[in-house]
């Protein structure tokens, strides 16, 4: 008895599926084992990791997990930024130089023009240049304009033009 036509059909395309699954599977076998391998250098110089990483996916995918769990925790890449990370922390942060504020005694940055609590002000800006000048300069250093003396208006030696 000869089997009907459709069935034949079906049996012709279970084992095409089929083919194409075994493919799959060995094609991503064989990328995995190559992640792998790549994942090694980056882990480490050794070349014994790199051979470990190859030699456990002769497992297919039991092996790639083994090599998960048993590789370095760290890329070479990231040891180093934890390295640079530490000694930044050994150093310390970056020193905040800071004064109490003359007006209102809270702590403030010592380039601070102004201070944010309490608006005191100890710079303006030349009006010449737009540069920070402090509130005692009768100058400005940077562009020689004449600096009014504060409060009391102009000095009158302010080049116009
Ligand atoms: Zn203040
Ligand atoms: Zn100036």
């Amino acid at each position: 008895m000869t089997p009907p036509p459709a069935a034949l059909l079906d049996s012709a395309a279970g084992t095409f599926l089929a083919i194409v699954v075994v493919l799959f599977l060995l094609f991503f076998w064989i990328a995995l084992a190559f992640w792998a391998y790549r994942d090694a250098r980056r882990r480490s110089d050794s070349v014994w990791l790199a051979v470990f990483a190859l030699a456990v996916n002769v497992l297919p995918y039991v092996g790639l997990l083994l090599y998960v769990v048993l590789r370095p925790p760290r890329t070479m890449d990231e040891e180093r930024a934890l390295l640079l990370e530490e000694q930044a922390l050994t150093e310390g942060p970056a020193e905040v130089i800071s004064r109490p504020c003359p007006t209102c005694g809270r702590e403030i940055e010592l380039d601070f023009v102004i201070c944010p609590y309490c608006r005191t002000q100890f710079a303006r800006r030349c009006r010449a240049c737009q540069r920070w000048l402090r509130l005692g300069w009768r100058v400005c250093p940077y562009c020689a304009e004449e600096v009014a003396a504060p409060g009391r208006g102009g000095t009158g030696q302010a080049a116009s033009s």
